[in-house]
């Protein structure tokens, strides 16, 4: 019988983390303070973040030992299976062999508690009580409800007013785990109470409930503030799901010859890819093809300009230079509500920039087609961002059956999509519409970009 998974014992979970940053061929710009337009200093962020987390920001040294207890904890589900699609080639009649890192067998059911476990561990051991976060749908505050829990910490999450009206189900996962979930804009911080002074309806958005959160942290001495994407210690953490592929790829006796990924802000694309790319930086695959998938309706990566931009919409984080599409872009309402963020992340940006990865932007039908075809030969019913990746794998496939290619195609399957029922709902009823974000209001958002002479 063919094998389908390739799985590693608890022992081979990474007690490294990879961090590219040592590896890059010229370093990362800095991360700019708005007030002075000098680099941020490692003090500026103490207030929200452990210094161990800051540190990891900045740091230049290759390998990140991982502690025992985040170890501890990951092995709840790490590591993950990597699957060979096997079902998948045989519908497609394809010459390429398509493999699949697994990331829905989680307990909340995606990549992001490999971060938010390790946060929440710095934190606890820098004697820190609570987090505070926002979340859009959810599946940021999900996975960091879940990992504060573990260590015993407590979490308050600011969920966008209007998702946590329509999107009920994992606001009561967050809650089930423990955490205090608030509809933002809220009346727990000035800004919330200002906010809704101008507009009591105001249905809110990630913007505000991140200036929320970090409101929230910087006015409780025990309380810090934690985020799920972008920055560099989150990819960083992240890096796991690669670090085991690459094991779990040598079992399987094939390289991968092309990565694909979906990009919100950019970590599980950026976790499992990086341990690749180092392949390519250093020579040893030279030609790996590596290739981020986005919404064409927030093409960051596609249509967006290099520069330095502020991290929220607020405009209170420092500038951080990446592709974006302008803090005030204001993405459609599309199904894949993690892959509508204006920027993406400074490292993964910078790979893009100097062409060492590539990317590639997708409709949201063609994307939930790819989708329904999933489920209907590998059996899983996958999250509608992940979706973009599994439509960018499918149409390389049926590319190779076209030239007779024996590719090996490796997806980053960043998690489920249970959560997600009532968007495949309106695909199946046929009421999903494309947007393409208009070349014109692109332009209009990017000159308002902050001045940074650098
Ligand atoms: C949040 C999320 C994403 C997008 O975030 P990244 O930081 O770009 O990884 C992608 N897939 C799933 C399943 C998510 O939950």
């Amino acid at each position: 019988m063919a094998q389908t998974k390739f799985l590693l014992d608890e022992e081979e979970i990474p007690k490294r983390w990879y961090n590219i940053q040592a590896d890059l061929p010229t370093p990362l710009d800095p991360v700019i303070n708005p007030a002075t337009k000098e680099p941020i200093k490692p003090q500026d962020l103490a207030p929200l973040f452990p210094m161990e987390l800051i540190k990891q920001e900045a740091t230049q040294e290759r390998w990140i030992p991982i502690p025992e207890e985040v170890r501890e904890i990951y092995r709840l589900w790490r590591p993950t299976p990597l699957y060979r699609a096997r079902r998948l080639e045989r519908a497609l009649k394809t010459p390429a062999k398509i493999y699949y890192k697994w990331e829905g067998v989680s307990p909340p059911g995606s990549h992001k508690p490999n971060t938010a476990v390790a946060q929440a561990y710095y934190n606890m051991n820098e004697g820190v009580k609570r987090i505070a976060t926002e979340t859009g749908a959810g599946q940021w505050g999900s996975a960091l409800a879940f990992a504060t829990r573990l260590f015993g910490l407590d979490c308050t999450i600011y969920m966008v007013k209007v998702s946590y009206e329509q999107k009920p189900y994992r606001r009561i996962l967050m809650e089930s785990w423990g955490a205090k979930c608030f509809p933002s804009p809220s009346e727990r911080t000035e800004y919330g109470r200002k906010v809704l002074e101008q507009d009591p309806n105001c249905p809110g958005s990630l913007g505000i409930a991140i200036s929320e959160a970090i409101k929230d942290a910087v006015a409780h001495e025990d309380t810090h503030y934690s985020l799920g994407s972008v920055l560099n210690h989150v990819l960083l953490h992240q890096t796991v799901v690669g670090l085991e592929a690459k094991k779990q790829m040598e079992l399987t006796g094939d390289y991968p010859d092309v990565i694909f990924g979906c990009v919100g802000g950019g970590s599980n694309y950026s976790g499992a890819v990086f341990p690749f790319v180092a392949d390519k930086l250093s020579g040893k695959k030279p030609d790996l093809q590596v290739v981020a998938c986005e919404p064409k309706a927030c093409p960051t990566l596609t249509k967006g300009l290099y520069a330095y931009d502020h991290g929220d919409t607020a405009g209170m984080t420092p500038l951080l230079k990446m592709f974006t599409l302008g803090k005030d872009f204001v993405p459609p309402p599309i199904h894949a509500g993690g892959l509508r963020y204006h920027g993406d992340a400074p490292l993964l940006c910078k790979l893009v920039k100097e062409g060492i990865m590539r990317a590639k932007a997708y409709h949201q039908t063609e994307v939930f087609k790819a989708a329904i075809t999933f489920a209907r030969t590998e059996g899983f019913l996958i999250a509608p961002e992940t979706a973009h990746c599994v439509k960018a794998a499918i149409d390389e496939a049926l590319r190779c059956k076209e030239t007779g290619e024996e590719k090996v195609i490796l997806f980053a399957n960043s998690g489920h999509g249970h959560f997600d029922l009532a968007a495949y709902d309106s695909y199946l009823r046929g009421k999903i519409i494309d947007y393409e974000y208009p070349v014109e209001l692109i332009k209009e958002a990017l000159k308002k970009l902050p001045k940074v002479g650098r």
